[in-house]
């Protein structure tokens, strides 16, 4: 039994798993099943909250009382950590790629009321810099007498990605409870520690599915590199040396369309017709992007093998409401 790093407890888990009936009827493919990770809370919503019950104890352990981390304007995971922050009676501080003249709305305007303190950066001192624009800020706050805690974009390290490990955990004893078993789990992959915490477990407990990530930027080459080296930083900390090679992370590029948070008309439509069919509501970065391409390649017949797909719900509610204006309602 491998004994992974300790966490703390934020996200309302197990999240359940729900069948797409009328999706699944209408494709006439698999069966595909939604686990919904967009209810592990209100404010800590989304897949990032699990990856942050692990780095929030690495944080505590060493004693930290600042969280500082990074992501876009309408980042989840810097909304996610300005919410631990302040249920711990710790401090924030978000370095968000964007304009400060950028109207409160979103995930921006959750991050406000949660009492982070926010530094605008501009993309390319976020292509380059962010890492160090980091340090100045924890150097600085080190200065004052505050203890920071650096956690990466998306909290997609080596600690991070055992929120997935566990999540993993959680889908193997839910496919037991179900009578169901999943031949390959879809989900959007945006930093890469979902789908790398996935992967390791999944290899460890020597699951059989296979997991399948859809970038929402870069390529897949990108994503192959990032999880790599993800994976290689979460075995330290378990000590154990899986050979996993950069073949076996499954990377479904082609459905990046505009770019990262820029949305195409047949994207939002998509979310639009979903909703409406389903009941639940994905988000225009992430999971709208991921379900949609996950729909034209069963479509195109990529999944035809398959007797059930699950989808991870990664969450991202709250990025709905700038693009607001952009759908044809
Ligand atoms: C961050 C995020 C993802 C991507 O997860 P990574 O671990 O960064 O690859 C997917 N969906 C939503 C809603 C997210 O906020």
């Amino acid at each position: 039994m491998i004994k992974i790093p300790e966490k703390i407890i934020f996200a309302n888990l197990p999240t359940r798993i729900e069948k797409l009936e009328r999706l699944s009827q209408k494709l006439g493919g698999p069966n595909i099943y939604i686990k919904r990770d967009d209810q592990t809370g209100t404010e800590v919503s989304g897949n990032k909250i699990r990856k942050l019950e692990f780095s929030v104890k690495e944080a505590l352990n060493q004693g930290c009382d600042v969280l500082i981390t990074c992501g876009g304007i309408q980042s989840n995971h810097c909304r996610a950590t300005a919410a631990v922050a302040s249920r711990l009676g710790m401090k924030s501080v978000l370095v968000l790629r964007g304009d400060s003249e950028t109207e409160l709305d979103g995930n921006l305007f959750i991050d406000k009321l949660l009492g982070a303190e926010i530094q605008f950066i501009t993309p390319e001192q976020y292509k380059n810099s962010k890492a160090q624009i980091m340090e100045e800020i924890k150097g600085k706050l080190e200065k004052q007498g505050f203890k920071p805690y650096i956690i990466p974009e998306g909290a997609s390290n080596g600690i991070g990605g055992f929120g997935y490990y566990n999540a993993m955990e959680e889908i193997i004893f839910q496919e037991k409870e179900m009578g169901v078993h999943f031949d390959k789990i879809v989900l959007a992959v945006g930093s890469g520690g979902t789908h790398s915490g996935l992967l390791l477990a999944s290899k460890t407990l020597e699951y059989t599915g296979e997991i399948y990530g859809i970038n929402v930027c870069d390529d897949a080459q990108h994503f192959k590199n990032e999880i790599y080296k993800i994976l290689q930083e979460s075995m330290k900390y378990i000590d154990v040396n899986l050979h996993i090679s950069k073949d076996e992370i499954h990377i479904m590029d082609g459905y990046v369309g505009r770019g990262y948070a820029l949305s195409r008309p047949e994207e939002l439509s998509f979310v639009h017709d979903f909703a409406k069919l389903e009941g639940i509501i994905l988000d225009p970065v992430y999971t709208g992007k991921a379900m949609y391409g996950l729909v034209e390649e069963i479509k195109k017949g990529s999944f035809e093998n398959c007797e059930n797909i699950l989808f991870i719900h990664t969450g991202g509610a709250f990025g709905l409401f700038p693009q607001k204006h952009l759908f044809k309602l």
